[in-house]
């Protein structure tokens, strides 16, 4: 399968990361959104939220308290951020391996 964040997880292409566990990993966005724009990604490939079970609950509440951990770390804590998930073609997804942006460090706009 030729997933871009399968190799990243794996390692064959670099990721500038940011945070690493059993379960997930965490790396900035090449083209970077906000000051602060980061992707966290479970290793094993998931197409989207579409595709996720009960089975999946702690993985998605896990990747939410990484996004947590990461605006302590980064900075952006206090000031605030977003955390969101494209998904599907209306989606805007471009990337089909489920991924949640932590995007701070600027005023964001309305979703739109
Ligand atoms: P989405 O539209 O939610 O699928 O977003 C995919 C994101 O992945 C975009 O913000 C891209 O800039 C980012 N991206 C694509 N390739 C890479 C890469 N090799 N390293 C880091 N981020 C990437
Ligand atoms: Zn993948």
């Amino acid at each position: 399968m030729d997933c871009i964040f399968c190799a990243i997880v794996e390692g064959s292409i670099p990721g500038d990361m940011v945070y690493e566990d059993d379960d997930v990993v965490a790396f900035k966005d090449i083209n970077p959104k906000a000051p602060v724009h980061v992707l966290i990604v479970p290793r094993r490939h998931v197409r989207s939220v579409n595709e996720l079970t009960e089975e999946d609950a702690g993985l998605i509440g896990h990747i939410c308290l990484v996004a947590r951990r990461l605006a302590h770390e980064l900075g952006v804590a206090q000031s605030g951020y977003r955390i969101v998930s494209n998904n599907g073609p209306d989606g805007g997804q471009e990337v089909d391996h489920l991924h949640v942006h932590l995007l701070g460090g600027r005023q964001m706009r309305a979703l739109g």
